[in-house]
């Protein structure tokens, strides 16, 4: 008996009103192992309805009220780790061993979130005696969440928590492929932490049937997007209309620079997860890997070796799991193919791991080429899986240069013991995070967007609050 995936609309199971069911498969087999709801536009009506029913007492509630729901939604989620982490490590096929961290993360954003609501408040602005003037922060009203299927939960978590803390209601759409981790949140959301029904409503079904729908939908106010580029501006077509305000959060082409002052091995080991950590499909991954040809040929023997030692596999304990869609596992291979018509050749993977314990999953190998130039098709788009290409620089400022030259401006790494450089380099690098001596993912607490066609608006951090609220002036004469 296969599970059934259905919506999860004012605070109870909503089967698809037409009967319609996906296939999702497995990415660790390939085989089938879900029904999804097939939703159509009128089952996205009722999820917008419940929460358009559900605003005004939830807008109205004392932010202390709020804040504590939330903060009991984020123990109700710790409680429920295992449960949590074992659907969502099935639908992507992570490692078991990295749920306990993506599920930490997911309840730190409503623990988060559900204690600076607390804080959150505008500001008095002195104009002189004859007046009395603030600001407040009023919520937009329904926001819709569209997410993607690399770190599901991770995601939904880090757009939901501030919209609700900040009292939007929300209709979240998780991707058709990781659907079943986010609707069992919402479920434990209402029936343990205490979030009354309606304000948290998750759709589920295709994307292009429903993301448009919901783009388009009057009484949606404002959509928070985490996905491709693509994607990404065929909503801003709509918005544009509309004039409706997006929060982007896109792709990624990040530079890792290896600067040659740098502690080569921690830069190895750092380099290394950061194109491979959830096998590259992560929006962040550092997969320009720029390296001062000084210490090149030292540099890259260090990072093969590194390479060499990750265990690809389905294990709990394996330092990379399958792609997670066919169509993604089918995509990089076609970058497999670019590469070889640039000329290059990888120096460790280029393939797809045919070991016969992996079965008929999805594993790709991982991948690195050297020798490449920043124009080659590998350098400049977003493969989203396990590949990196190893550029060399001669200097600071052509380590800027080539950092810069991509479309993207999602993440940036560098790694130097130089403190003079590592501020000179940051100042000047096109993107949102740069991390340093570290290729990691940031935290709770720290911003996360893009510049150029990484996006716009920010998660995380405080300043989401202002992406989920509009200020307003209220001007008193005395
Ligand atoms: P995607 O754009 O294909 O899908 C994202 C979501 O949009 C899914 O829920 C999908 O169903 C929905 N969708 C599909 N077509 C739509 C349409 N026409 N209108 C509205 N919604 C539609 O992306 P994906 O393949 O799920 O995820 C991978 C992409 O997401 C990568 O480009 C990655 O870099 C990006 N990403 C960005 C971040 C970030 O924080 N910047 C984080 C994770 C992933």
């Amino acid at each position: 008996m296969l599970a059934t995936v259905d919506s999860h609309i004012a605070g109870r199971s909503a089967p698809p009103l037409k009967g319609a069911y996906l296939d999702k498969f497995d990415p660790r087999t390939g085989a089938r192992m879900q029904r999804v709801a097939d939703s159509t536009p009128e089952d996205l009506d009722r999820a917008v309805a419940a929460a358009s029913d559900a605003l005004a007492a939830w807008r109205d509630m004392r932010p202390s009220e709020r804040g504590r729901i939330l903060v009991e939604t984020a123990r109700a989620i710790r409680r429920n780790e295992e449960r949590l982490g074992a659907i969502e490590s099935r639908e992507t096929g992570k490692p078991g061993i990295e749920m306990a961290q993506l599920i930490d993360l997911t309840a730190q954003y409503f623990e988060f979130y559900g204690g600076i609501v607390n804080v959150m408040d505008g500001e008095v602005i002195n104009v002189g005696p004859g007046h009395h003037v603030y600001t407040r922060r009023d919520p937009f009203g329904v926001i819709g969440v569209i997410l993607p299927w690399n770190a599901p939960l991770h995601q939904a978590a880090r757009a939901i928590a501030p919209a609700l803390a900040t009292g939007n209601t929300v209709a979240a759409k998780p991707s058709e492929h990781t659907s079943g981790s986010l609707v069992e949140l919402a479920r434990i959301a209402v029936e343990e932490g205490g979030l009354p029904p309606g304000v948290l409503n998750v759709i589920v079904g295709k994307g292009s049937v429903i993301g448009p729908a919901m783009a388009n939908h009057p009484e949606v106010r404002k959509i928070s997007f985490t996905g491709s580029v693509r994607v990404g501006q065929e909503l801003g077509r709509i918005a544009a209309d509309r004039v409706l305000p997006l929060t982007l959060e896109l792709g990624g082409k990040s530079a890792n620079i290896v600067f040659d002052d740098a502690d080569l091995d921690a830069a190895a080991i750092g380099s290394t997860r950061a194109f491979t950590w959830n096998s590259g499909q992560w929006c962040a991954a550092g997969t320009r890997l720029l390296v001062q040809e000084s210490i090149h040929g030292r540099f890259v023997d260090k990072l093969l070796t590194a390479v060499a030692e990750l265990r690809v596999g389905p294990e709990h304990g394996a330092t990379s799991g399958p792609i997670t869609t066919h169509a993604q596992f089918l995509k990089i291979q076609s970058y497999f193919e670019a590469a070889a018509r640039d000329g290059l050749t990888p120096a460790i993977g280029g393939r797809v791991a045919n070991d016969p314990r992996l079965g008929g999953g999805w594993y790709i190998e991982p991948t690195v080429y050297t020798g490449v130039t920043n124009d080659m098709t590998v350098a400049r788009e977003e493969i989203f899986g396990p590949v990196v290409c190893v550029i060399p620089f001669k200097d600071e400022g052509d380590a800027v240069r080539i950092a810069n030259e991509s479309d993207f401006g999602l993440a940036a790494g560098i790694w130097s013991r130089d403190v003079g450089r590592v501020h000179r380099v940051a100042a000047r690098l096109e993107a949102g995070r740069i991390v340093v001596n570290d290729y990691s993912g940031g935290f709770v607490q720290t911003p996360c967007g893009g510049f150029k066609h990484s996006g716009y608006g920010r998660e995380q951090g405080i300043d989401a609050l202002s992406h989920y609220t509009q200020l307003k002036s209220v001007i008193i004469k005395l």
